[in-house]
């Protein structure tokens, strides 16, 4: 079996690629962020190249350790939809070739401009998304399972949230994929939007073509669309050919010119990617491997990571984090990212955890009432679960006020004690240990 991605994403510019219109789309009325260039109205004069846009695709490109072309040159692509009215997408040579994301080879990237959006059912169009900056991504066949397409997947988009490019973080992908079985022709799966949907869709098209195969039929070359609500591909076109879109260079748009003084510029700009934090984790904090890969997958709880390490021993905080912090995101099906607001009663549950003032059980427990706001003064409930330090204060009290208690004790009667523990548990408001208890009472009986 082999599989093979084109993956579209949405670059986070202020601008669309050849127009001023904001890319906001999906906070907009339909048409609201249009005008004559993104419209494709005839005589209308684009702009030249968004240059945020480029920089963002050259810096996806560096992370993916692509090599670098010093000229790209906007091509139309020919097509008809109503989300089109152009007639043609613009769509760049590539930009970088031979990169490698795993074992998984890029073979390379490219620019585009996102067309318009057409609802099929009612007839309508928003031009809000026609000429949002894209970038599309071609690996190579690598992959050879459902698990390393989506392992792939994971990891890809774990760069560009690190690389801090993505427009609409809840869009995130836009994948055709490619399936073919030995015995069979390759088999294009188009408009898949989401990780889970490419791994639904290759589920079932390898089925698909497994049976055809093992009933002596042809698997032919053809292109399929993923249809999400039916859970199935179906086939849109039957051998579809470079030719037929009629590429050819757009006289409207200079060439883009990728300098080295470019290059080396976004270079510099390339942050600390996933794999290469991990490492720092483990050498710098001296952390579990493990932990580093747990803290390195959410970014923002790895930030976290780093500013908790400044007040309690990094081994402690990695665990908090990792381990206890993370488990009650996940239960709850949320991220880092979504509890950013509650960071500082985050870390003061820590530290007081860490520091001895109040024990697991109570840190479990206000953890989980900051998290489901049930818990507002997180000082003022630490306050409440503090760990009684004087329990010998305490203790001295109960044997001199309860003294015909302690004489019952000391006449034989054992059960005695337990009337005393239970007391010093009542006055202490149960935040002593009741081991501790007994013991320091039986020296002072
Ligand atoms: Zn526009």
């Amino acid at each position: 079996m082999k599989i093979g991605f084109e993956i579209h994403v949405q670059l986070k510019t202020e601008s669309k690629l050849f127009c001023n219109c904001p890319t906001n789309y999906w906070e907009a009325e339909p048409n609201e962020n249009i005008c004559p260039v993104c419209t494709g109205l005839p005589g209308a004069k684009p702009n030249p190249v968004n240059r945020e846009a480029i920089k963002k695709a050259l810096l996806v490109a560096l992370a993916l350790g692509m090599d670098v072309e010093d000229r790209v040159v906007f091509l139309r692509k020919h097509y008809f939809y109503p989300d089109l009215p152009s007639g043609y997408q613009r769509t760049s040579t590539p930009l970088g070739r031979n990169g490698r994301l795993g074992n998984v080879r890029i073979r390379e990237l490219h620019v585009e401009e996102d067309p318009g959006r057409y609802e099929l059912r009612e007839g309508l169009v928003d031009f809000n998304r026609s000429g949002v900056p894209l970038i599309e991504i071609v690996t190579e066949p690598d992959m050879k399972s459902i698990e390393e397409a989506e392992e792939f997947l994971k990891n890809l988009h774990l760069l560009l949230t690190y690389l801090d490019v993505i427009l609409n973080p809840s869009i995130v992908f836009r994948v055709d994929a490619n399936i073919s079985l030995e015995g069979g022709e390759r088999v294009e799966v188009k408009n898949i939007n989401s990780i889970e949907g490419v791994r639904k869709a290759l589920k079932y098209e390898i089925l698909r073509q497994r049976r055809l195969l093992e009933t002596g039929k042809k698997v032919e070359r053809e292109t399929r669309h993923w249809d999400e609500a039916r859970g199935v591909t179906i086939s849109l076109r039957v051998k579809e050919t470079e030719e037929d879109y009629r590429y050819m260079p757009d006289p409207d748009i200079p060439p883009v010119l990728l300098s080295k003084e470019l290059v080396e510029e976004v270079k510099r700009a390339l942050p600390e990617l996933p794999w290469e934090r991990e490492r720092r984790f483990v050498e710098e904090y001296g952390i579990d491997p493990s932990d580093a890969h747990t803290l390195v997958l959410d970014k923002e709880l790895g930030e976290f990571f780093e500013e908790l390490s400044g007040k309690v021993d990094p081994r402690f905080a990695a665990v908090f984090l990792a381990d206890r912090l993370r488990g009650e995101l996940n239960y709850r099906g949320l991220t880092f990212r979504d509890v950013l607001h509650l960071r500082e009663p985050l870390e003061r549950v820590a530290v007081a955890w860490y520091s001895g003032e109040i024990t697991k059980n109570a840190a479990v427990e206000l953890m989980r009432g900051v998290l489901d706001r049930t818990v507002v003064d997180v000082n003022a409930e630490i306050e409440k679960k503090k760990v009684v330090t004087d329990v010998e204060e305490v203790v001295e009290e109960v044997v001199r006020e309860l003294a015909s208690v302690v004489e019952d004790y000391r006449s034989g009667k054992r059960e005695a004690l337990n009337r005393l523990i239970g007391e010093v548990m009542k006055r202490t408001g149960g935040r002593a240990d009741p081991k501790k208890v007994r013991e320091i009472i039986l020296t002072k009986i």
